[in-house]
């Protein structure tokens, strides 16, 4: 390991791509201290009070500075990601605090606030570019939203609440967690395992074992209990496993395990927090950023997707009860079986091998495949291109105009690895922007163009019997996973904002950001595209259209019921956070019972905690907007429906549209207005419900080309 000069520093060379083939461990701390040093600098530099607040004197110096430093430390965290080796792992926690500590001051430093404000209410703002004003905007908004102009008297009080929310939210997981692990069922009799998949008894066994016990043990994790409730024979275990997983950190287990109080005081702080800022309600601050306009627009949605699907949920209902009664002997079906019945109904309708699918979804054609949807979709050409690389599996390519100039770059990190973060993500490693230092007589050149990292966790290739390099094949999944994170990288990738504020992703609204990652997911249930990309392993064939129109179906089982849980679960929590008062006498659970008695098709038992458990909101960042999981599928299903109409999913007037009004505007404009600029009107929930194979619509038959056959029955 060598130790770079501060001068020959790869994390401080800016002039192209990132040095993995330089970059040590070692170079960490000095590079990061150096630019977070420069950082501070400028702060003060840019703060000082006879600073002109403009847009060129004051701001573009400071995202000049700040860009660095992201763009070094994104770097760093990048490896840390794929490559966490204790050397790595070690550079990068050591410089976490000091990195997280300097955005908390930036965050709170209201001489920056102040010039903000001084650039908005100055007579330059009218002539900033659209990019510029909306980043200003944005700065404003959300110092406003941290407090930064409460009364002085307030503010000890805001931040007092800021804690201790952060407190409880950290002790509403920490709960959830022990109570969690409370919990064991222990069985010595085998015959209770009856149904349940080999791996699932052997994982079991080892929990005894390493409990020193001979038998097996079940757990309320999800890799023990999902098994249990899939496919246990025995009612029984069911029943006590799903007793215990739905009252988990209840009133029913230990006492300074329940998670009640911390709920009710957390909802108290929300809405006194909200109140201090002048708001009248938790949800209305939580949708300050987004892209939902009102908190009765949203309920509007929601209620909307409720009743739309609600027949459909009723049928999926139906079925459950009539398969139960003819084919398991249950006459009654209670919560602990759905899901075993579920999954006996599904395999005895559409039982197809994940198996079999894997053979078809061979790596190149995969990728040619991917390469060629986003060619023909948005006019752009994609080819094989040099790097310095952080592990010889990766890849390298460039986006081109068919004339040939550089859009931008992409790494693809497709394989698992021991020392590589679990999942899939993109991530950008230099931003589209302005370059800096140039003149006022910008020419393309100036402009730094964007580079992505697309990771991904897949299997890679292994060798047969005769030491053969097999390709590597992909589930269904892994290739949906894959066209996801492509369209994060494309609305990266494809940007035309100069201003890094705004530009690609950045500046995009929290609920609309999965809008073209789901989106360019529709291109992997197209029949036209599954055919070119899949060939199966040994033989070479496309995948056969009845395997195709079984994976369809599986799809779209029990959409209504699943539409349906997802809208219980985002109206009580919406109403939680607006129409809810702690104070005023009714309880968290009878407002679910109000909500569940609007839109459930099947009530779960009155002993059921379900609030207790919803981390989501309570610990995660979804408070009042745990809405946008569906918000964000309307935007997308809705956007693929302007191509389904015209018969051609990738017709080249609408590629256009959609990479000229959402794909490059990204943050520069409103999520709304890119949305209505490609549409011509507002979003409609039929799209997502028609591809969900919840349409009755009669007319749209003829759009039903390929892939939006509601299974026979
Ligand atoms: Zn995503």
């Amino acid at each position: 390991m060598t130790d770079h000069p501060l001068q020959d520093n790869p994390l401080l060379d800016f002039s192209g791509l990132p040095r993995f083939d330089m970059l040590t461990p070692a170079d960490v701390q000095p590079a990061i201290s150096t630019l977070l040093g420069r950082c501070r600098a400028l702060i003060e530099r840019q703060t000082a009070d006879d600073l002109a607040a403009t847009w060129t004197d004051f701001a573009a110096p400071l995202f000049d500075g700040f860009e660095q430093l992201s763009r070094a430390w994104g770097t760093v965290g990048h490896v840390h990601s794929v490559n966490d080796i204790p050397a790595w792992r070690d550079a990068y926690n050591g410089m976490l605090p000091e990195v997280a500590r300097f955005y908390a001051e930036v965050g709170q430093n209201l001489q920056l606030f102040d010039k903000y404000k001084a650039i908005a209410a100055s007579n330059g703002y009218a002539r900033l570019s659209v990019a510029q004003q909306r980043i200003v905007d944005h700065e404003i908004r959300d110092f406003r939203l941290s407090g930064a102009e409460l009364a002085a008297k307030d503010k000890p009080r805001f931040q007092a609440i800021a804690e201790e929310l952060a407190q409880l939210s950290a002790k509403f997981s920490e709960n959830l967690l022990d109570a969690t692990n409370a919990f064991a069922e222990m069985l010595s009799d085998e015959s209770e395992l009856a149904g349940l998949p080999d791996d699932a008894r052997q994982a079991a066994r080892e929990a005894a074992e390493r409990d020193g016990k001979s038998g097996w043990k079940f757990t309320l994790h999800m890799p023990s209990y999902l098994p249990v409730m899939q496919y246990a024979d025995s009612r029984r275990l069911r029943a006590v496993m799903y007793r215990a997983y739905a009252t988990r950190a209840a009133e029913f287990g230990a006492a300074e395990l329940d998670n009640t109080p911390l709920i009710r005081r957390i909802l108290e702080l929300r809405r006194e927090q909200a109140q201090l800022l002048g708001y009248q309600n938790f949800a209305e601050v939580s949708l300050v950023p987004k892209m939902a306009a009102s908190v009765p627009q949203v309920l509007g949605f929601l209620r909307d997707l409720a009743v739309k699907a609600r027949p459909f949920a009723e049928q999926d209902i139906a079925d459950l009860r009539a398969f139960a009664r003819s084919e398991l002997g249950l006459d009654h079906i209670e919560a602990w079986d759905i899901a075993y019945v579920s999954e006996k109904l599904l395999q005895a309708r559409y039982a197809f091998s994940e198996h079999e699918v894997k053979q078809y979804f061979t790596e190149d054609k995969v990728l040619s495949g991917l390469i060629t949807v986003i060619e023909t979709l948005f006019g752009v050409r994609i080819q094989p291109d040099q790097a310095p690389l952080w592990h010889p599996d990766v890849r390298f390519y460039r986006i081109e105009t068919p004339a040939g100039e550089l859009i931008g770059q992409f790494y693809l990190d497709l394989y698992a690895r021991e020392t590589k973060r679990g999942g899939a993500w993109m991530d950008e490693a230099i931003s589209r922007r302005k370059r800096p230092e140039v003149s006022p007589t910008l020419t393309r050149d100036d402009i730094q163009k964007p580079v992505a990292y697309l990771n991904c966790n897949f299997s890679r290739p292994v060798c047969d019997q005769d030491g053969k390099l097999r390709p590597a094949t992909f589930t269904h999944d892994d290739v949906i996973t894959l066209f996801h994170e492509t369209g994060h990288g494309l609305h990266h990738l494809l940007t035309r904002v100069d201003e890094i504020g705004v530009a690609g992703i950045h500046g995009v609204e929290w609920d609309a950001v999965e809008l073209p990652s789901q989106f360019m997911e529709n291109y992997c249930w197209e029949w036209s595209v599954l055919q070119k990309m899949s060939a199966h392993i040994d033989t070479g064939e496309p995948l056969p259209r009845a395997l195709f129109d079984k994976m369809l179906a599986a799809k779209n089982f029990q959409s209504g019921l699943q539409t349906l849980r997802q809208v219980e679960f985002s109206l009580f929590d919406l109403l939680l956070h607006s129409d809810f008062d702690p104070a005023a006498g009714r309880s968290v659970l009878e407002l679910l019972d109000e909500v569940r008695r609007e839109v459930a098709v099947f009530i779960p038992p009155e002993w059921h905690r379900f609030p207790n458990s919803f981390a989501h909101i309570f610990a995660g960042g979804y408070g009042a907007g745990y809405y946008s999981y569906k918000w964000a599928e309307v935007l997308s299903a809705d956007c693929y429906g302007a191509f389904e109409e015209t018969g051609n999913p990738f017709d080249q007037a609408t590629g256009q549209r959609f990479l000229n009004e959402i794909l490059s505007t990204g943050g520069s404009r409103s999520a709304i207005d890119n949305f209505r600029a490609f549409r011509g009107r507002e979003p409609q929930v039929d799209a997502l419900l028609r591809h969900r194979g919840m349409s009755a619509a009669q007319n749209l038959e003829d759009l039903e080309h390929a892939h939006h056959h509601r299974p026979a029955p």
